[in-house]
C-alpha cells in the first residue's frame, strides 16, 4: 500500500482534494475531501448554503491497471438554504450520486453495451448485468437526441413482432433517412395515433406520403391524421403477401402429391421465397426440379418475378397497364390463392400505383428489420420497450460518441 501524488490528474474533481490513495494489486480506493474554498451554492437561488451534515459516500470508477475495483470515497455535504428554503447536497462533479458511480464509468459501460450484451459486462467490470443495463439506459436517455419530426416528407409505418413473447410493435421510420421516429406496443390503431399526436399541425402538413402494409387499421389512422398524404403500399409488403399466396399453392399441391413427392415439396418452402442471389447452387437445382415437377408452382413462381417488374415503371400509366396484364395472368392460372391475390391488387390499385409517383422504397425498412433483429438477438429480447427504443436510436446514430 502506498500513496502516490502522481495519480492526482486521474482523480481531480473540481472543489475536492485527494486525501489519500490506497492501492493493492486488485483494488484502488481514492479518498477525496471537500475543499473549504469551494462554496456550496444553492442550485435554486445561488445563495450560499448553510451546512447541515457531511456524509462519506462511495462511487465506483474506471479500472486502474490491474485494480479491477476502483472506489472513490467522497464527502457529500448536505445543506439548507435559508433564502429559498430548499435542501441540497453538494457532491463532486462527474459523480452520479444516485447511481453510486462516476459518470465516466457509466459512459464506458454505455460504450461497451453498444458492442456486447449487458450480460457480458460483468466479465470486464465489477458491476452486475442489471446495473449495466440501468446505466446504459440512463446515459442514452440523457445524451441521445430526440427524434426529429421536422421536414418529414415520407414516413414508413410497419408492424414488427419481436422477442420470444412476440410482442407486436408499431414502428414509424423516416422514409428518407431511416431514422426511427416512433416505437409503440399494443393495438395498431392506438399505437400509430400516439405518433401523430406528437406532431404539430405544420409537421403533419409536411408529410407527403406514407408507406405501409395493407392493414386497414393503419390506413384509417393515416387518412384521418394526414388526409392530404398519399398512402403507398410498398413492394416489400406486397411481395411478402404474394409469398403467402405461393405458400397456399404449395400446400394444396402437397395434398395432391404422392408420398414420394410430398416430402420434397415440403422441403422446398424457403427456396420458393428466397431471392436468387441468396440461394446456394444446390438450392437452385432443387427448386428447378420442383418447378419442373409441378406446373402450378411453376406458374406461381414465374409470376412472382413478373410482379416485381411493376415497381420498375417510371410512368403511372404504363405501370397501370402492366398491373392489368399481371392480374389477368394471375387469374388465368386458375389457382385460387393467386386469383384472390390479384383481386386484392385490383382493389388497392390507387395505393399500389402511388409508389410510381412517390418512389417509396422499402430499403430503409429492411435495414431497420436487420438492426432490430441484431439488437434483440444480442440482448436476448427486451422487456423494457423504452430501453429498446433507445438502443435502436443509438444504432441509427453511428457518429454519436457517448
Ligand atoms: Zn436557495
Amino acid at each position: 500500500m502506498s500513496s502516490s501524488p502522481s495519480l492526482q490528474p486521474l482523480y481531480s474533481f473540481d472543489g475536492w482534494v485527494i486525501k489519500n490513495i490506497k492501492l493493492s494489486s486488485d483494488v484502488a480506493v481514492i479518498k477525496i475531501r471537500h475543499d473549504k474554498r469551494h462554496l456550496h451554492q444553492c442550485p435554486f437561488c445561488g445563495q450560499k448554503v448553510g451546512e447541515n451534515r457531511r456524509l462519506w459516500q462511495v462511487a465506483k470508477d474506471l479500472p486502474l491497471g490491474t485494480a479491477h475495483l476502483v472506489e472513490i470515497i467522497y464527502e457529500a455535504i448536505q445543506g439548507y438554504c435559508i433564502n429559498c428554503k430548499h435542501y441540497s447536497t453538494l457532491i463532486p462533479p462527474g459523480i452520479d450520486h444516485h447511481s453510486r458511480s462516476t459518470t465516466r464509468l457509466m459512459h464506458y459501460v454505455c460504450r461497451l453495451c453498444r458492442f456486447m450484451p449487458a450480460d457480458k459486462v460483468p466479465e470486464f467490470l465489477p458491476i452486475s448485468s442489471d446495473t449495466a443495463r440501468r446505466w446504459d439506459k440512463k446515459i442514452l436517455s440523457k445524451y441521445l437526441p430526440e427524434p426529429d419530426f421536422n421536414n418529414l416528407r415520407i414516413i414508413l409505418v410497419d408492424e414488427k413482432s419481436i422477442g420470444p413473447h412476440h410482442h407486436y410493435l408499431t414502428v414509424v421510420l423516416n422514409g428518407e433517412t431511416g431514422e426511427v421516429l416512433h416505437l409503440a406496443e399494443g393495438k395498431k390503431k392506438e399505437s400509430l395515433e400516439a405518433f401523430f399526436n406528437k406532431l404539430t399541425p405544420q409537421q403533419r402538413s409536411d408529410i407527403e406520403a406514407v408507406g405501409m402494409d395493407r392493414s386497414g387499421a393503419y390506413k384509417s389512422v393515416v387518412t384521418k391524421a394526414v388526409p392530404h398524404a398519399a398512402i403507398v403500399y410498398d413492394k416489400f409488403h406486397i411481395v411478402a403477401n404474394y409469398n403467402k399466396a405461393i405458400d397456399e399453392v404449395r400446400r394444396s399441391e402437397w395434398h395432391k402429391a404422392d408420398e414420394e413427392h410430398k416430402s420434397f415439396i415440403k422441403g422446398q418452402r424457403y427456396n420458393l421465397f428466397r431471392n436468387p442471389e441468396n440461394r446456394k447452387p444446390e438450392q437452385t437445382a432443387d427448386l428447378n426440379t420442383l418447378l419442373l415437377l409441378n406446373e402450378s408452382l411453376f406458374k406461381a413462381y414465374i409470376l412472382k418475378d413478373a410482379l416485381k417488374v411493376l415497381w420498375t415503371y417510371v410512368y403511372p400509366k404504363s405501370a397501370s397497364k402492366y398491373l392489368d396484364k399481371w392480374t389477368t395472368w394471375a387469374k388465368e392460372t386458375g389457382l385460387v390463392p393467386l386469383i384472390k391475390f390479384a383481386k386484392g391488387l385490383d382493389r388497392d390499385r390507387k395505393e399500389l400505383l402511388a409508389f410510381i409517383r412517390h418512389r417509396i422504397t422499402s430499403a430503409k425498412l429492411e435495414a431497420f428489420n436487420a438492426t432490430i433483429a441484431r439488437i434483440v438477438r444480442r440482448a436476448c429480447g427486451y422487456r423494457d420497450l423504452d430501453y429498446l427504443f433507445l438502443k435502436i436510436r443509438q444504432e441509427g446514430n453511428p457518429v454519436l460518441q457517448i
